[in-house]
């Protein structure tokens, strides 16, 4: 870089910095700074264009161009040359702009007149603030110096947003980010609604300066901070908490960005340019997010995502501002966040109201703990964390996916209703906690709730629930960066089992491998998760881990009954071998001479189309079996669970699956072995009934499900629902979802949240 172009630069910024320190509103500042700019890059023309709202930009200051255009012009996103800089997030440069594609004529400007435009986004790490643009009359190409001066501009003007430096005077306010309000449309995670403040996991670094007066003190500065990071990297590598699996390939790949010479070198450039050592660090990480969005290519997207991640921690060194910045949590905190472990999101606990992640997927790790804190959630929420600040209202809408970021009073207004008929609904079905789900045919229907988590447990008194019919085990596992040991999940055992007070707990076994990856096992690429390699095949498979599972569960039980259950059997063979296994270590202990449980149950989830064919021998040998209804549809309908382009595809309630259903019933039932339904459905009113209907006398659902399904099956009768199949079927239907519904809706059991979900499906 030149030495006349660098003093040019910083003798600029250094009298963007006076127009800052300098008193005065909004307006006057960005007067000035159009001014000083087209004075210093010799162009007739220097205008600043702010985002009015998420849409349209406002040209909000201009040397050159009409001043009657000034707060007038407009322009969408991505409209005429100034709307695709900001679309794409990178410069134009163009020497005949009349004959770009896209050029928009605006006759108020006066700007037919001017030939060359260069134009750069002002823009946040990947937060649009506006777009800055100089012209000028002679054709010229404007030179890489000037393009990068440019944008080292823009950089700072982004800084002086973020710090409030163009907030309007009273005749003028003018448009600034994280003002509007915004809709995202995310994926739905876990289902709910929830009105909260926003907490950001990863609070966005402050840059209070972002001018760095002396280069050598700043380039310094710079490397310090780098150095540190490189030993932070070093140290986590060397840490002995992680394995082989994926946090080393990404700490690898950490390690190589922090040794790269380009990515420093182009720091050190803008240091030169003028800019304060933290500010040229945004910089890059702003460029590095605005290719992000335009990369499809995943490998590609995951180096820009760890170049993000370590630039964030390269700021917080520089700045001093950790995570924890000792802001206290708002009332009714909502976590925002790019993605989160499932770890972290425990620590935050049920403290949350609900959780939008920018990533992550219906799988994920992290939903997977939500949907066992019972939080709403809604991933894929593409750019929340660049638009959000701390404290903002916002509202989470789990079933559909939708959020609003500072909502208009009338959203907001709409969305406290839905809130209040849930609370409404809530505060009913507490009067049915002590009541028995009994039909009005005397049909007896027991209600079990799933779980995962310790904190789970005081669900069980306040939901009404007969026991924890589904324990799911891999949180413990997923949630640590080893193997638990074995008096670990002893103890842990223990404590659910004494909450439980008495009340049966069906532990599931290990059910890892496909979505579930252990972060300290080796990953294995499977052409097909889902169908490869996973709980009781990898149980079976390396016995170390399932073994020790099932001494800690024996030791945990002593003294008390004990209910295990395998997840994924597919093959009479396999449950045969884990009841076994079972079996052996229950010697083992008491050749040990340790206590034993009172007594054992044990039992398989049907989770594959297979075992409803199975010989009768097999259900002979379980002491009860549970329909997995989340995986069984999938493998009958072989549509994906996490795919959201095909998860909704078929209905639960096709006559073809309720067939399956009904004759697992029947096989169960001619062999005498208790049978429930442990999958997502069973907390669903239609499709609760139409089991229950079936004679699935036992469901295990979510917790906040269970006072809706007991208020429905109390005012229903099954022998009805039964004989309204029968005849929609009859009559040629192959869907019982209209009649199931209709028969409810009938009964009036429905609160509004109940026919809700029902219009829902
Ligand atoms: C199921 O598959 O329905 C089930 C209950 O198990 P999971 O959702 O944990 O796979
Ligand atoms: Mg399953």
């Amino acid at each position: 870089m030149p030495d006349r172009k660098e003093s040019e630069s910083r003798k600029l910024l250094k009298r963007l910095r006076e127009t800052l320190a300098a008193p005065g509103g909004g307006q006057a500042r960005l007067d000035s700074i159009t001014r000083q700019i087209a004075d210093s890059m010799g162009t007739q023309v220097c205008s600043i264009y702010l985002f009015r709202d998420p849409d349209t930009l406002e040209l909000c200051a201009s040397e050159g161009l009409r001043p009657e255009a000034v707060h007038k012009t407009r322009l969408r996103l991505g409209e005429g040359l100034v709307g695709r800089v900001a679309r794409l997030g990178q410069p134009l440069n163009t020497a005949d702009a009349p004959a770009q594609r896209g050029f928009r004529y605006m006759p108020e400007t006066g700007e037919e007149i001017y030939s060359s435009f260069l134009g750069v986004p002002i823009q946040r790490v990947g937060e649009r603030v506006g777009v800055l643009v100089v012209q000028s009359r002679d054709k010229r190409l404007f030179s890489e110096d000037e393009v990068y001066g440019l944008e080292v501009v823009a950089m700072v003007l982004a800084e002086m947003a973020e710090l409030g430096a163009f907030l309007g005077t009273a005749e003028d306010s003018l448009p600034l980010a994280h003002r509007f309000p915004q809709v995202f449309r995310g994926r739905p995670g876990q289902e709910g609604a929830a009105e909260g403040h926003v907490w950001l996991h990863e609070p966005r670094v402050v840059i209070s300066n972002p001018f760095g007066d002396d280069p050598r003190k700043e380039r310094a500065r710079l490397n310090d901070a780098v150095d540190k990071l490189r030993q932070q990297i070093d140290a986590l590598l060397d840490g002995s908490d992680f394995g082989d699996g994926d946090h080393a390939e990404v700490l690898e790949a950490f390690r190589m960005f922090t040794r790269s010479k380009s990515w420093l070198r182009r720091m050190e450039e803008d240091i030169d340019l003028g800019l304060s050592a933290e500010a040229a660090v945004e910089k890059e990480q702003s460029s590095a997010r605005a290719r992000l969005e335009s990369v499809a290519d995943p490998y590609l997207r995951d180096r820009l995502h760890d170049l993000d991640d370590l630039s964030n921690r390269l700021l917080r060194i520089l700045t001093g501002q950790g995570r924890d910045t000792g802001a206290a949590m708002p009332p009714d905190p909502i976590l925002v966040a790019r993605n989160i472990g499932p770890a972290d999101l425990l620590d935050y606990g049920r403290s949350l109201r609900g959780v939008v992640l920018e990533e992550g997927s219906v799988g994920s790790h992290a939903v997977i703990v939500a949907r066992a804190l019972a939080i709403p959630l809604v991933v894929q929420a593409h750019r929340i964390t660049s638009e959000a600040l701390n404290g903002d209202t916002i509202l989470v809408d789990g079933d559909s996916g939708m959020v609003h970021l500072r909502p208009e009073e009338h959203v907001a207004a709409a969305f406290g209703e839905k809130l209040a008929m849930q609370e409404a609904a809530t505060l009913r079905y507490a009067g049915l906690r002590a009541l028995p789900a009994v039909s009005t045919c005397g049909q007896r229907v027991e209600l079990y709730m799933n779980a995962g988590l310790m904190a789970d447990l005081p669900s069980l008194e306040g939901s009404g629930a007969e026991g924890v019919g589904l324990f799911r085990t891999e949180l413990q596992f997923l949630t640590r960066t080893r193997v638990p040991r074995r008096a670990e999940l002893a103890e842990m055992y223990r404590r659910v089992m004494d909450n439980a007070q008495g009340r049966p707990v069906v532990f599931r076994t290990l059910d890892i491998g496909s979505d579930k990856v252990l972060p300290y096992m080796k990953r294995i690429d499977e052409p097909n998760p889902a169908m490869g390699w996973r709980a009781i095949r990898v149980g079976l498979d390396r016995k170390g881990i399932l073994g020790m599972q099932l001494q800690a569960l024996i030791r945990a039980a002593a003294g008390r009954p004990l209910h295990v259950m395998f997840p994924f059997i597919a093959d009479p063979a396999e449950f045969d071998q884990a009841h076994r296994m079972l079996m052996e270590y229950v010697a083992r202990e008491q050749a040990m001479g340790h206590a034993l449980p009172t007594d054992i149950r044990v039992g398989a989830m049907i989770e594959t189309p297979s075992m409803a064919f199975a010989p009768a021998s097999f259900f002979r040998m379980c002491d009860f079996v549970s329909i997995g209804g989340n995986d069984l549809k999938q493998f009958f309908y072989a549509a994906d669970r996490e795919n959201e382009q095909v998860r909704r595809r078929y209905d639960t309630m096709n006559t073809a699956f309720l067939d399956l259903i009904a004759t697992i019933a029947a096989r169960a039932g001619e062999a005498g072995v208790p049978l429930s339904f442990c999958g997502e459905d069973a907390g669903r009113p239609v499709e609760a009934l139409a089991f229950a209907a079936l004679g699935i006398t036992r469901l295990s659902m979510r917790p906040a499900s269970i006072g809706l399904i007991k208020s429905m099956i109390r005012a229903a009768d099954l022998d009805a629902v039964r004989a309204t199949m029968e005849a929609a079927r009859a009559s040629g239907l192959t869907n019982m979802r209209a009649p199931v519904a209709a028969y409810l809706a009938s009964v009036q059991a429905v609160s509004p949240s109940a026919s809700e979900a029902i219009s829902a499906g």
